[in-house]
């Protein structure tokens, strides 16, 4: 049994610095293995780390883990890093297979326990292969619906609040005002700056920042292979795995491939600017030749049934009315803080363990068939 407590810290430095401590061990199979730190943002002292060596002897392919995208969702992320080094390394041959991991790609979100950028930007809306691509109106349900996404006035009454949101979502659920809540979701938009869901107008500099490595990589080896760790969606206690379309393989070939008993995939007609999307596209346009695997890990904490995404809709929308305007009373702005971390950073063992063990599954199962474990 893993000891969990010693995986899950409390502070994005701590995280880290357990991250960086990781580099004695990988020099020992890697000798060259550096880590690189990038400041990113306004604050002073927020950075992403990256490890990264080459194969010793043949670039024949490099394991690529990245964690941090969604800033809160980033601990759970470090903590599998950090198992799969204590737990897998050895089985990694490191004259062929080069090593490239990466803690926090969205530092302020993680030190401040946002999902969001310092620019309320979601990350994973943010990458787009022609910048200039960035659709200014992608999303007219969401303008529609803008006041159910925008921040307004401060968090008076929560109780009330709550119910309220929980009323309208549910309506619009049973309506066609439930589509615009999922598409709000996945296609982001690019209009309200203070919204919930914003892609940004803007690449910000994590994007910049990971599609070089993304390129780096694709250039550097013939086979790809890269887990993004997330939380929050799928089912409760269990592994997700979210897939771009640009996979050839149906859902249920995955299944059989992976033996992973819950797998998504997305598309570009209901997902924007994701980057695993941006990471496939690269490959295409520009390195066919290479073998790519690239998907987004999720670990299930509210659930996947429909009282489960009202309820994270809930979070979202009145968190970030949180961030915006504040809260009258103490106890509100705790109950909100609290639901979020319920939602992206659960502090049950329970859920913990299961992020453990799930993350063991998937790592077994996906670096086996993908050749990275001997
Ligand atoms: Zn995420």
């Amino acid at each position: 049994m893993l000891q969990i407590d010693k995986y899950f810290p409390n502070t994005y430095e701590e995280s880290r610095d357990e991250f960086r401590h990781l580099l004695h061990k990988i020099q020992k199979k890697w000798p060259d293995a550096s880590l690189s730190t990038k400041s990113i943002g306004q604050e002073k002292d927020n950075t992403i780390d990256t490890i990264y060596s080459e194969a010793l002897e043949s670039n024949e392919q490099v394991v690529f883990l990245t964690s941090g995208e969604h800033g809160i969702e980033g601990y759970a992320g470090a903590a599998v890093i950090r198992m799969f080094v204590d737990e897998y390394l050895d089985q990694v041959d490191p004259s062929t297979a080069g090593i490239c991991l990466i803690h926090a790609l969205n530092p302020w979100g993680m030190k401040h326990y946002r999902r969001v950028t310092e620019n309320n930007v979601d990350l994973n809306r943010n990458y787009f292969y022609h910048p200039d691509s960035i659709p200014l109106d992608i999303n007219e349900n969401y303008a529609e619906e803008s006041n159910l996404f925008l921040p307004n006035g401060k968090v008076k009454d929560i109780r009330k609040e709550k119910t309220d949101l929980y009323h309208q979502l549910s309506r619009g659920m049973a309506e066609q005002g439930y589509q615009g809540v999922k598409k709000a979701k996945g296609m982001g938009q690019y209009e309200f700056k203070r919204g919930v869901y914003y892609g940004g107008t803007t690449q910000e500099e994590s994007t910049l920042y990971l599609k070089d490595k993304q390129r780096k990589l694709l250039s550097t080896f013939p086979r790809v292979i890269h887990m993004d760790w997330h939380t929050a969606l799928g089912p409760t206690n269990e592994v997700t795995i979210v897939v771009s379309e640009h996979d050839p393989r149906n859902e249920d070939e995955m299944k059989a491939d992976y033996q992973v008993q819950n797998i998504q995939k997305f598309t570009p007609q209901k997902v924007k600017g994701d980057s695993t999307n941006h990471f496939y596209k690269l490959k295409n346009e520009e390195f066919p030749e290479t073998h790519l695997f690239s998907a987004l890990f999720e670990f299930g904490t509210f659930g996947a049934d429909r009282e489960a995404e009202l309820r994270e809709f809930t979070t979202i929308i009145l968190e970030n009315q949180l961030y915006w305007e504040g809260a009258e009373r103490e106890e509100d702005r705790q109950w909100i803080l609290e639901e979020l971390k319920n939602m992206f950073y659960p502090p049950e063992a329970e859920w913990r363990e299961s992020v453990m063990k799930e993350a063991q599954l998937a790592i077994e199962s996906v670096l086996t068939k993908e050749k990275i474990l001997k």
